[in-house]
């Protein structure tokens, strides 16, 4: 009987690699496992953390997920987080988009992609009568016949008109992948508009039969407010309680990047070797949870399997910058009646979206004062992520001035880097990820796992992670 434990390493101390270091404890049951968790970094939680500044709560990364994906909900109430759920505020649900300058709500029951009722998209100042007239012809396009995959773009101006896409469904989708519509993958984004067209004919037809579940869309993180949540304490909570969790049963190795994974001199096992300051030190292993974007993962294996690492190098990655800032209300002209403000391409400003934080969460700012995140960058914008970070509030500053009458000194201004950080669904995603997986499967005792492969969400890694780990122990 070999009474060894397994050694078992996961590389990236994100939500990905914390998720699945818990699903391996959750799922270990009397199995001896020795577990290690390598962090680049000097903090865990990767894209995600929570700082208090001024009496403000601010997430730095995300600040909510989507609750109709189990990932995230379902590992907050395994740990116990449940009074911690934060619902978003009801009374501004919705979003404004930039119109000709001004900020109009995004018409009622527009979901990323198509209405599901008529009417608020008459009332709306958004679309011209030739646009609001074409995007209820749709209701008469027949499906698309070739198959294969189709950029979301094209989609959108077959079935709905340019302008539905340039003025409604390029911001809003842009708000999530901060990707082009002309180059994004709709069957690894929105897979479910693509079943309604096949099945049902059309979009309106589809949704007006509320058939709009025919398929679970298990990639998007969409922009339905009613099904987000936060966690009273920020994101940096569900990373603290991971931690808290895991760290009894694990070695936990902060600042202690992995250079590469190899294979042992005898071919059964991994080496792993580290950058400096440890790189003389190399360490072996039973299995390994490559738990990195994509586009870091690249170097990681890149030894141990050239034709793997070719593949994860062909997903891209765009690149973004937050400015979170503190105003006064009293300095913001607009009355902000939303969650936030989206922006199309054809505005020509230099934001991709701002947030405002506090009315999706209205106790993380002190009374009369108003939380904004503001978003630059993006596929679309990659030069602005470049810029320094004074240059970048002043740019944010003129932003909210001329978008949202936002007046005044603001009480702070932090800003917030995001370098390849939001990867890019494009066109043949998901044949590039069969490629990735199959590559992955020749190699026993390896899992690859994060946001670059079934979806860009914090539910997304959660559930990759915890996938990871299930097939590690199976
Ligand atoms: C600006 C922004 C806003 C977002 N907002 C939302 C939102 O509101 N809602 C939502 O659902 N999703 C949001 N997302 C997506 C969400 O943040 C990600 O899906 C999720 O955090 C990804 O976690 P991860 O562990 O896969 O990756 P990461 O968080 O990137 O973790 C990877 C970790 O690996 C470490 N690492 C890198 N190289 C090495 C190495 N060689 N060795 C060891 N460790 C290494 C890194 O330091 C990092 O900590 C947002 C993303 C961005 C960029």
């Amino acid at each position: 009987m070999n009474l060894q434990p397994r050694r078992i390493a996961i590389l990236g101390g994100g939500l990905t690699g914390l998720a699945a270091t818990h699903r391996l404890i959750e799922l270990r049951g009397d199995r001896p496992l020795d577990i290690h968790l390598f962090e680049a970094g000097s903090r865990w939680g990767g894209l995600v953390g929570t700082i208090e500044r001024d009496g403000y709560l601010i997430d730095t990364g995300g600040d909510s997920f989507i609750t109709n994906k189990p990932g995230a909900l379902q590992l907050c109430q395994r740990l116990g987080l449940s009074d911690s759920l934060q619902a978003t505020e009801a009374k501004y649900r919705g979003a404004l988009v930039l119109y000709d300058g001004r900020p109009y709500p995004v018409p009622e029951g527009f979901q990323l992609l198509s209405p599901t009722a008529m009417w608020p998209i008459l009332k709306s100042p958004i679309l011209s009568t030739w646009g609001k007239l074409r995007m209820g012809w749709e209701y008469f396009i027949p499906p698309r016949k070739e198959q294969g995959d189709e950029t979301l773009a094209s989609f959108v101006r077959r079935r709905f008109g340019s302008e539905a896409l340039d003025r409604l469904v390029q911001p809003l989708v842009g708000g999530i992948y901060t990707s082009d519509p002309e180059k994004l993958s709709l069957q690894a984004t929105m897979p479910r508009f693509l079943v309604m067209e096949q099945k049902y004919g059309s979009l309106l037809r589809a949704m007006w039969r509320g058939k709009t579940d025919v398929v679970e869309d298990t990639t998007s993180s969409g922009a339905r407010y009613g099904l987000f949540a936060g966690l009273r304490g920020g994101m940096q909570e569900l990373v603290d309680t991971l931690v808290t969790r895991i760290s009894p049963h694990v070695t936990m190795h902060l600042d202690t990047p992995v250079d590469s994974v190899d294979r042992t001199d005898d071919g059964h096992r991994y080496r792993l070797r580290f950058h400096a300051p440890h790189n003389s030190l190399s360490s072996d292993f039973d299995s390994v949870i490559v738990a990195l974007s994509a586009s870091r993962s690249v170097s990681v294996v890149g030894t141990l399997d050239p034709p793997l690492a070719s593949a994860l190098s062909s997903i891209e990655y765009a690149s973004s910058t937050i400015v979170v800032t503190g105003h006064r209300l009293a300095d913001i002209a607009d009355p902000l009646n939303a969650f936030g403000l989206v922006i199309p391409h054809r505005e020509r400003r230099r934001i991709l979206a701002v947030s405002f934080n506090t009315r999706k969460f209205p106790n993380r700012a002190p009374a009369g004062r108003m939380l904004l995140r503001t978003f630059v960058g993006g596929a679309m914008q990659p030069e602005l992520a470049d810029l320094d970070d004074a240059a970048t509030i002043q740019l944010v500053r003129e932003e909210l001035a001329a978008t949202l009458g936002v007046r005044g000194k603001p009480d702070f201004a932090i800003v917030v880097r995001y370098p390849n950080a939001m990867p890019q669904f494009h066109l043949g995603h998901l044949d590039r990820v069969a490629e990735i997986e199959r590559l992955t499967a020749r190699l026993p005792g390896l899992a690859i796992a994060g946001n670059a492969y079934h979806g860009v969400g914090i539910p997304d890694a959660i559930h990759s992670g915890e996938q990871a780990a299930a097939r590690l122990l199976a």
